[in-house]
């Protein structure tokens, strides 16, 4: 009794089974999800060299790559790598040329970037490995030129 019914409720599983992994499988990319991350990665680099390139032409343009690289990051939940985070403003997403649209300033080992379209700024904080000689007061300075 119990035997078939565990043949049956089996039976009507794999039917659903089947169903959804035939709907899985249609909407299943054809790379796994670290590949596609990669991809991902490799296209928002490419968007941000033509966005350099295009900028002293044509501005507009520059901002549509940045806007193209951030949906690519969205849509694969790709993480934009931190050097190029800093390449465009997070409050309006136009492409940042420091000297001509945005302004590079570091201040207590933060990097302040000002972007000059919008009138807003960014922190950002250097993480790095000199985090343990900076509790040794005076003596990342001189050795830091
Ligand atoms: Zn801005």
């Amino acid at each position: 009794m119990i035997l078939s019914q565990q043949k049956n409720s089996h039976k009507s599983n794999h039917k659903f089974l089947t169903f959804t992994h035939f709907l899985y499988n249609m909407s299943k990319p054809a790379f796994n999800k670290s590949q596609q991350q990669d991809i991902a990665k490799e296209r928002i680099k490419i968007l941000f060299e033509e966005a350099e390139k295009t900028f002293s032409k044509n501005k507009n343009l520059a901002n549509r790559y940045v806007t193209l690289a951030r949906k690519i990051a969205m849509k694969t939940k790709t993480k934009i790598p931190p050097e190029l985070k800093r390449k465009f403003c997070k409050h309006c997403y136009s492409y940042l040329q420091p000297g001509i649209n945005s302004r590079t300033r570091t201040r207590n080992g933060k990097v302040i970037i000002s972007c000059l379209d919008c009138k807003n700024f960014m922190r950002i904080e250097l993480k790095k490995k000199n985090e343990q000689t900076k509790n040794i007061p005076g003596r990342k300075s001189k050795s830091k030129i």
